[in-house]
């Protein structure tokens, strides 16, 4: 997702430090010391106008989530969702590409990563840029605890099947899939934008958890 152009956002997100983290590279190994607590940390990658993040802090107060968003115009949606719903003391914001995330964290620090509805980028030559391709796996086992979980949402069944086969030839062990989530719907689940948009519209959203294995 790549909105018009804001001139205004960059000046926005930097007066916003509080919510924004600036330099996310001085809290690696310290993420405790941001949030004043040793909670658990959960990160959403590719975290759009904030939803999914925002609603999940809110029902979640011992868990504390980082959304991550690589533009300036969509992050800034997220921000102001953010200050609206007057700053969960439990979320923080990044406005980094997520193929970066070892800068940011160390083995440990993350507890879960979330994925919801992620670029499907269909044409084969374009893979690598999934975020469930195996480049993207490796990043995510590297920055999560032993045994750590990916939980993903999309209303795609390309990237869907893709990214099952993705993470079962990664070595990871399936422990949830739910090929249309709102038939029952769990009555935690928080849905993202995307997923109020395709779901207004009949298609079913698929879903899966999946965890990796230490000793594999
Ligand atoms: N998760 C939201 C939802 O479900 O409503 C937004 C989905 S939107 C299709 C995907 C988002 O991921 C876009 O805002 C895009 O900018 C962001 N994104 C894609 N690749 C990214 C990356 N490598 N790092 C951070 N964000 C990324």
């Amino acid at each position: 997702m790549r909105l018009r152009h804001k001139p205004w956002a960059v000046e926005f997100i930097d007066a916003h430090t509080d919510v924004v983290i600036p330099n996310p590279e001085a809290h690696k190994t310290k993420w405790s010391e941001v949030f004043g607590n040793d909670n658990p940390v959960h990160i959403e990658v590719g975290t759009g106008k904030g939803q999914f993040v925002i609603g999940m802090a809110l029902q979640n107060p011992d868990i504390n989530y980082i959304g991550i968003e690589l533009f300036d115009s969509v992050l800034v949606c997220a921000l102001e969702k953010t200050i609206e719903a007057e700053k969960p003391a439990n979320l923080r914001l990044l406005k980094v590409n997520g193929a970066k995330l070892e800068e940011f964290f160390a083995k440990g620090d993350v507890s879960r990563v979330y994925l919801n509805f992620s670029d499907p980028w269909p044409k084969i030559r374009h893979a690598k840029r999934r975020l469930t391709h195996e480049g993207f796996l490796k990043l995510y086992e590297n920055v999560l605890i032993d045994n750590g979980e990916i939980h993903f949402k999309t209303d795609n069944r390309g990237l869907f099947e893709y990214s099952l086969v993705s993470m079962n030839e990664y070595g990871m062990a399936l422990k949830f899939v739910s090929l249309d989530l709102h038939v029952n719907m769990p009555e935690d689940n928080v849905m993202t934008e995307y997923e109020q948009k395709f779901s207004a519209l009949g298609q079913p959203i698929y879903r899966l958890e999946c965890q990796f294995k230490s000793n594999k």
